[in-house]
């Protein structure tokens, strides 16, 4: 049965007309799903009851199960959900203050193959559809109690989000339409291993998002060592297209750089980054490493961490350190879908 999700603001209208529904009605069935958290046709009671029938008859809302809901003690929730294939992705909400921030996936697995990360160890099986990256906006918010809403959105999760970029954005757009979350795209926050074709294209469509690139190194001999794709694409090919995203969109772009002890947290490193961003709008944020069992990356100590970020603020690059949310339910992603696929093939 097709997916409720997979439908764009504008199929659903076309459906509704189809139907002999007027237009209004899509506004309605989505405020319905988005603002009330209806997870059933059948309550929508100012719709006809024809057209609620004809709704169950046609769209499943849900394609997707819940196979394990895990809670931290810093308030972090993560769900696993099982599509209708049997694949498996996560997502995360994370709370902090006033914040209701979410952490949804594109891809079952990934093809980008960096070095440190759970989510490419068994490569990619296939993109989520606009539904399925919807699917967990809703499953995540109906974690909330009904006077919270989600006030951010990373796509941080599984999967590389410019390798599915028409699906991501056609999900995204539900979120700040008519009869939707109101949650618009200064909002949001897309991570990139960083492919410059995709962040000029992600740029022409002409929204505000956040773009946040996978640096990780700051020369194209080591990047290459920990991102494999940057050898067909180099850092200051990378770096022209992200000019030519703040150019045209006027965000400034945040820097991603995971510090691996003894590999690319030297202070000549930090040095080497100070070059790279000093002329640009840019922010980096320095993420500590998750670990993930069968690598061997491991966290640099604290005063190693520390003068690599004064390095960068000395040189006029702002720099704000991740903070770990959820560490004692995996909630890094990847690594439970990583253990449930692994329990599978044994
Ligand atoms: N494909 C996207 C999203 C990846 S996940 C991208 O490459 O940006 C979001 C961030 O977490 C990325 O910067 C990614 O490189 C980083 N990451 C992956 N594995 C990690 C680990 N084990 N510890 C810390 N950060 C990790």
């Amino acid at each position: 049965m097709p997916r409720f999700g997979d439908l764009t603001r504008d199929d659903l209208i076309e459906w509704c007309k189809s139907q002999g529904a007027p237009a209004f009605r899509a506004d309605q069935i989505r405020g319905w799903i988005f603002g009330k958290r209806v997870n059933d046709f059948d309550v929508m009671t100012d719709l006809p009851a024809k057209l609620r029938a004809q709704l169950t008859a046609n769209f499943a809302l849900f394609t997707s199960t819940i196979v394990s809901h895990q809670k931290s003690t810093d308030g972090t929730e993560k769900l696993l959900l099982e599509m209708f294939d049997g694949h498996f992705v996560e997502c995360v909400l994370m709370r902090e203050d006033d914040r209701r921030t979410i952490c949804i996936s594109t891809q079952v697995g990934c093809a980008m193959g960096c070095v440190f990360c759970a989510s490419g160890l068994l490569g990619v099986k296939r993109n989520l559809t606009g539904g399925e990256i919807l699917e967990q906006v809703l499953r995540l918010d109906r974690l909330l109690p009904w006077a919270e809403r989600i006030t951010n959105i990373v796509v941080m999760g599984i999967g590389e989000p410019l390798a599915n970029l028409k699906n991501l954005t056609a999900a995204l757009d539900h979120l700040n339409q008519n009869g939707g979350m109101g949650i618009g795209a200064r909002r949001i926050t897309i991570s990139t291993v960083g492919l410059p074709d995709k962040i000029r294209e992600l740029a022409k469509i002409g929204r505000q998002y956040n773009l946040a690139v996978s640096l990780h190194a700051p020369n194209d001999e080591l990047r290459t060592q920990l991102v494999p794709v940057n050898n067909k694409i180099g850092i200051e090919a990378l770096l022209q297209s992200t000019d030519d995203y703040f150019q045209e969109t006027g965000r400034r772009v945040t820097y991603e750089y995971v510090l691996l002890g003894n590999l690319n947290d030297a202070p000549e490193h930090a040095h080497q980054l100070v070059q790279l961003l000093k002329h640009r709008a840019a922010h980096v944020n320095v993420i500590p490493m998750n670990h993930v069992e069968t690598l061997p990356f491991v966290e640099p100590n604290e005063r190693r961490k520390r003068e690599f970020i004064a390095i960068l603020e000395a040189g006029g690059i702002p720099a704000t350190i991740r903070k770990r949310k959820g560490a004692d339910i995996d909630a890094a992603c990847g690594q439970l879908r990583l253990k449930q696929e692994q329990q599978l093939v044994k």
